[in-house]
């Protein structure tokens, strides 16, 4: 037997690692035997950077100091404080200040950009969107299907792997587009599958449903913070994300849009409409008469809200601080990198365990989805003894998913490490 090509030791790794300092800005939650879980859970809720708290104590300190004055004075002001995320989300995904805003949650702005950039008619009606997408983003869809007194199974068409595969191929997303042609009113597809780990090629999809007239859009929930996106370059019409993923900013945390240059200055663009996206000169004039702000912000509804923005704002500055996505990248693709290579190490047979994330780099972001095809709850639940967080998805694969800002090198070997134990023990 030959010896396996020895991987350079993770404590190496992490010694070199020039993000490595940035764990220490986040609470890490204790595991069973006292020490820090490895935390590969990111993709459902990124763990509490510590300025979190900071940053919504100094939001009750103008509450309780200044009350209704501290929309206009420092160090909150209130009024104008969405405006301070504009510009560190827009470098997040690759767009210019006036494509973005942050505003209410996720599913929310689905709709409200689906009500923008779903306009059915007799003619062009159909939505393409993955099968199998996050269930939130099924019903969505749905349900604008029949806010337009379509029938949700007529009008939405979904893409599906080809018998025997896990996940799209582009061509195939193309020619369904292609071959929808003129019927074809919209493509909604998330960034990132949150089941399979696929990251989909956002500027292939949008260039084949420009092709036929179709506005295309991107849900990023497992997208931003996880992948450099260029949503501008890239042509994108409108996109969605949440923020307490990869983001780090707090369950049920605030929402970030893009909507392209393009469409900025388009009054006439059906909207739903409230007086945040109202013309800011004139919006205390309380006056009729909906004129909309240029760019995104022109579909904001309501007053900002002040306290999940406050921890976001912390969060987005660390981003920056880490060097941005492009940084945070390339470490990203270092830990799933060898977060793959130890499952393969297993020599496991396909049959018992496989990885359903595709294998190309640029066809995924840090997940990797493992489908276990045999006592697979009995494998997760190994891996929480051991204090690895991980996530079940029903009804059998387990996400894991090493982020860069807090996660290590050495947290991936344990993991790895876990696996090959509750493998020996399995053959025995
Ligand atoms: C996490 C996630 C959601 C959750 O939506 P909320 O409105 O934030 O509750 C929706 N869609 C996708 C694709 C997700 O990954």
């Amino acid at each position: 037997m030959t010896a396996p090509h020895a991987p350079t030791p993770a404590a190496e790794l992490d010694a070199a690692d020039s993000l490595a300092s940035f764990r220490q800005e986040f609470h890490l939650p204790p595991g069973p035997d006292g020490r820090p879980v490895a935390y590969f859970c990111g993709n459902s809720l990124g763990l509490m950077p510590k300025a979190a708290r900071a940053a919504v104590e100094t939001e009750f300190d103008t509450w309780a100091r200044l009350g209704v004055e501290g929309h206009f004075e420092a160090p909150s002001f209130w009024m104008h404080f969405h405006e301070t995320l504009t510009e560190a989300s827009a470098r997040l995904v690759g767009a210019k200040p006036i494509e973005v805003v942050v505003m209410n949650n996720l599913t929310v702005n689905l709709h409200l950009l689906l009500v923008s950039f779903y306009r059915p008619t007799a003619t062009r009606y159909k939505i393409l969107m993955e099968g199998g997408a996050f269930p939130s983003d099924q019903y969505a869809i749905e349900s604008q299907a029949r806010l337009h007194g379509l029938d949700p199974a007529d009008a939405i068409v979904e893409l599906v792997p080809r018998p025997g595969e896990h996940t799209l191929r582009t061509e195939d997303i193309e020619a369904t587009i292609a071959g929808l042609g003129d019927s074809l009113a919209t493509v909604l597809i998330g960034g990132v599958n949150y089941y399979t780990g696929q990251a989909f090629d956002i500027a292939a999809i949008t260039k084949a449903g420009h092709a036929v007239g179709a506005y295309v859009g991107f849900d990023l929930a497992h997208a931003a913070g996880n992948l450099d996106l260029r949503l501008h370059d890239w042509d994108v019409d409108f996109a969605c994300w949440c923020t307490y993923k990869y983001l780090n900013s707090g369950p049920g945390g605030t929402s970030g849009v893009f909507v392209h240059e393009r469409f900025a200055h388009r009054p006439d663009l059906v909207r739903l409409a409230g007086w945040w996206g109202h013309d800011a000169s004139v919006r205390f004039q309380m006056k009729k008469g909906f004129r909309p702000m240029p760019g995104a912000a022109g579909w904001q509804l309501s007053n900002a809200q002040i306290f999940p923005m406050a921890i976001h704002r912390a969060s987005l500055a660390i981003v920056d601080r880490a060097g941005g996505m492009p940084a945070m990248r390339r470490k990203s693709e270092q830990l799933t990198a060898r977060l793959e290579s130890l499952i393969r190490g297993l020599n496991l047979p396909a049959d018992k365990l496989e990885i359903i994330t595709p294998a190309d780099p640029a066809q995924r972001g840090c997940q990797l989805s493992v489908l276990v095809h045999e006592r697979g709850r009995e494998l997760f639940d190994y891996l929480a003894d051991q204090g690895i967080i991980a996530d079940w998805r029903e009804p059998n694969v387990i996400r894991l998913a090493p982020v860069p800002l807090y996660n290590s090198f050495e947290d991936v070997d344990r993991v790895g490490e876990a696996l090959r134990q509750f493998t020996i023990s399995n053959e025995e």
